[in-house]
């Protein structure tokens, strides 16, 4: 079965510059899926400020066969289609039976979901992954360092963090994923974007969403923070470095409607969710790029300088 489907990278940047349905690329047609029959989505109960990473909230919809399933402060994404779903990220160990709920919740059944993708090889992104797959029954695809981490339930040293961050459960079926690869399910095609610099192994998703004739470019870039445990120097590796930038770059550039985060509180994701703030805004990536572009520049001072890791 055609489950992957290789493009350019340059393919996968065909829009940038473009707004609205006018510039919707084939992939983009391609997942103009109307939602399913309404649902009534449980009201949306606030979180703490000070959220943990498993506390629950109900799901939102965030546009066209988009829906938010994660918990009050970790990202987690259902892209719907009639033949199949596409689940990103699953938060927490903890998390696990909140966003099989949510899910649920939404109108949409476990056993739909046919593929599962993540950002980063960290407990609180892929915590719940194993066990949303042992519902779910659909593999896990991840590029090499997050694919090792996910087989094993921890990351290795390529890991800035790789010191202080916690186990989580293993993950059974993980799939290779080439970077730039079209992941597609069904109509669903899904924008990979490799996300190095927080992580090894990290990667962002985009896809394009529609409600008519409405149609919005989503993209979920991954974690982009600069920071480590107290042996790595991000100073001693360059290529790592030069592939961060390469990242930020990219994130920058992206044709971006939506833009959805790892954690809750890096966009006030929920409160554009729930209508308190602008869902859309054209500039969001460039400057979720442009912040993370200043950490980076200020850790490799502090680096320099003696004051950090
Ligand atoms: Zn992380």
């Amino acid at each position: 079965m055609h489950l992957l489907r290789r493009v350019s990278w340059v393919a996968g940047l065909a829009g940038i510059g473009l707004v609205g349905c006018d510039a919707a690329t084939t992939s983009a047609q391609a997942n103009a899926v109307p939602p399913p029959s309404a649902v009534q989505l449980p009201a949306p109960t606030p979180c703490a400020e000070d959220a943990g990473w498993s506390d629950p909230t109900p799901p939102r919809h965030v546009f066209g066969n988009t829906w938010f399933v994660g918990t009050c402060s970790i990202g987690a994404f259902l892209i719907t289609s009639p033949e199949g779903h596409v689940l990103i990220d699953a938060a927490t160990m903890e998390a696990a039976p909140s966003i099989a709920a949510n899910t649920r919740a939404a109108g949409f059944r476990l056993e739909d979901i046919k593929k599962i993708l993540v950002t980063h090889e960290h407990n609180d992104h892929v915590g719940g992954v194993a066990a949303l797959q042992t519902l779910s029954g659909a593999p896990v695809f991840a590029r090499p360092a997050a694919a090792d981490a996910l087989k094993a339930g921890i990351s290795d040293r390529r890991d800035p963090q790789f010191e202080v961050v916690d186990r989580f459960p293993p993950v059974a079926n993980v799939q290779p994923l080439v970077d730039g690869l079209v992941v597609e399910v069904g109509p669903l095609r899904i924008d990979h974007l490799p996300n190095t610099g927080h992580t090894a192994g990290g990667s962002g998703w985009a896809w394009t969403s529609c409600e008519g004739e409405t149609c919005r470019r989503i993209v979920y870039p991954d974690s982009v923070s600069a920071i480590s445990d107290k042996t790595y120097r991000y100073l001693d590796h360059p290529d790592h470095v030069a592939a961060f930038r390469q990242t930020l770059a990219t994130i920058a550039t992206q044709r971006c409607d939506i833009l959805l985060t790892t954690h809750v509180q890096s966009s006030d994701m929920l409160a554009r969710l729930d209508g308190h703030k602008p869902l859309v805004d054209a500039d969001a990536c460039r400057a979720y790029a442009a912040n993370a572009l200043t950490g980076l520049e200020k850790r490799l001072a502090d680096e320099k300088n003696g004051a950090a890791p």
